[in-house]
């Protein structure tokens, strides 16, 4: 008998993956959705409001992956100690995989799983949270709610045909010559597989899933083993602001580390925020956001500088220490930089976090969403 097919979804503490699950719980609530959350141990207080209030908005535990099962130390302390205190980078990062990506893949261990990850329609990347065979990720927030390696299979030029008969498998006489001649049309350098996708989406995003789903029949994939899948039928495509809004409305709220607070440098006014969720020390985060967990957290800052003084020559952040970073002048540098960048993007945007997402994509999508 094949396995059960099922579906998970990982919070990460940040404001994304939380609204997908309260999206999910109020647009799919068929679905047998299992939470998940990896502790590090070092997140801001924050984070762990957030997981209690999602828990009881859901009705549901939201199960605590440990990485470090059975230590007497939080899980990030225990690997920081187990790896010579040697303090994750961006080129390092044992944080990720020993903290995130070890766990989820224990906890579903062989079972075809689906998993549902909170990248919004207005971000351009992928955040793969694992590239087992048995986990099939989905992103409900999309138009495309398909992953990248779904798509390149299924519009690769050999497929061209299993597409055509999909089609008029599920559509008959109903397709249109325009979507006949998009499917016929192979990829190619001027005619990519991302422009081929965004062509046949716009000629319907029910038709496109239905295609992909019975396409997915033909392969391991664990939505091979569904007869039905809800999502088929999901067009909406949701930005920032859709976010925000199923937060509050839902009575969860947006975790208070996103709010805005002022700050002041040479009689400037600006205002600054975190833009992610995660350890307080995270090497992604940028100088503003150290200068505002100094200034507004400076209890967690101290704990910050505590780990650089455990090994020669390892900080947080590649260019300077935090000791360094605190300097009055230093601060005032950064905060009047910040100013700037923020002066030049409020031309095109009128979001503060418009400015700190810029990098929240060059982090990991276990950590940030
Ligand atoms: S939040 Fe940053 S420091 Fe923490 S586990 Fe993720 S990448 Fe590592």
């Amino acid at each position: 008998m094949s396995k059960k097919v099922r579906h998970v979804l990982g919070i990460s503490g940040g404001k994304d993956s939380a609204a997908l699950a309260i999206y999910m719980k109020q647009r799919y609530p068929q679905l047998d959705m299992e939470y998940y959350y990896c502790d590090t141990g070092k997140e801001l207080d924050a984070t762990y409001e957030l997981i209690a209030k999602l828990e009881n908005y859901l009705g549901k535990k939201i199960i605590n992956l440990n990485g470090a099962e059975g230590s007497t130390e939080d899980p990030f302390d225990h690997f920081y100690h187990l790896y010579g205190g040697y303090l994750p980078s961006s080129n390092a990062r044992w944080c990720t995989r020993k903290l995130k990506l070890e766990p989820f893949e224990a906890f579903v261990g062989d079972d075809p799983v689906v998993s549902y990850v909170g990248i919004r329609g207005d971000e351009d990347r992928e955040g793969y949270i694992s590239r087992k065979a048995n986990i099939q990720s989905v992103f409900p927030f999309r138009k495309n709610i398909w992953s990248e390696d779904v798509i390149a299979k299924a519009l690769k030029n050999d497929n061209i045909s299993a597409v055509s008969e999909a089609y008029s498998f599920l559509f008959g006489d109903n397709l249109d010559k325009r979507t006949y001649e998009l499917i016929q049309q192979p990829v190619s350098a001027r005619f990519t597989v991302q422009q081929k996708l965004q062509l046949l989406l716009d000629r319907g995003i029910k038709e496109f899933n239905a295609v992909v789903f019975e396409l997915l029949k033909l392969t391991r994939y664990p939505l091979a083993l569904e007869q039905s899948f809800p999502l088929l039928d999901n067009e909406d495509n949701l930005n920032r602001d859709d976010i925000f809004r199923i937060l509050r409305d839902s009575g969860v709220g947006v975790p208070d580390y996103y709010e805005k607070k002022a700050f002041e440098v040479d009689g400037k006014k600006g205002e600054y925020a975190r833009s992610r969720s995660g350890c307080y020390f995270c090497f992604f985060q940028q100088k503003i956001e150290w200068v505002w967990l100094y200034e507004q957290h400076p209890d967690m800052f101290a704990k910050a500088m505590e780990y650089e003084n455990g090994k020669e020559g390892f900080t947080w952040s590649q260019t300077e220490s935090l000791e360094e970073l605190i300097q009055p002048e230093r601060i005032a540098a950064i905060k009047k930089e910040y100013l700037n960048r923020n002066s030049k993007t409020k031309i095109s945007s009128p979001y503060l976090l418009d400015i700190l997402d810029d990098e929240e994509s060059e982090g990991c999508a276990a950590c940030f969403i």
